[in-house]
């Protein structure tokens, strides 16, 4: 039996301050990251290896809100949400959220 809360926030875990993208994961967050500089999620690919040219990121949720950026927060509760924002997690990894079909 699981504790559902009313409402099932999909939120970032880890968020780039450098270009605001929002991640599922601190693996995720690593392979944004390609020579110094933040690839675009949906557009980060291998550059090397033997999965060059495979996407690295793959869109968790793309109405996902940002724990991290958002904004005034009210008795402990943020009142101002960052929504929606698309959230990246590594390709291919499980879907651990609720589906969009
Ligand atoms: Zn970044
Ligand atoms: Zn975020």
């Amino acid at each position: 039996m699981t504790t559902e809360t009313k409402t099932r926030r999909q939120t970032c875990t880890d968020h780039c301050a450098g270009c605001n993208q929002h991640f599922h994961g601190l693996g995720a967050f690593e392979r944004h990251r390609q020579n110094g500089s933040c690839a675009l999620g949906g557009s980060a690919v291998a550059s090397k290896g033997k999965n060059v040219g495979q996407p690295l990121l793959q869109a968790w949720t793309e109405q996902g809100w940002c724990a991290l950026q958002s904004g005034s927060t009210r008795d402990g509760v943020i009142v101002n949400w960052h929504h929606p924002v698309p959230i990246w997690q590594v390709y291919g990894s499980s879907y651990s959220g609720p589906t969009n079909d």
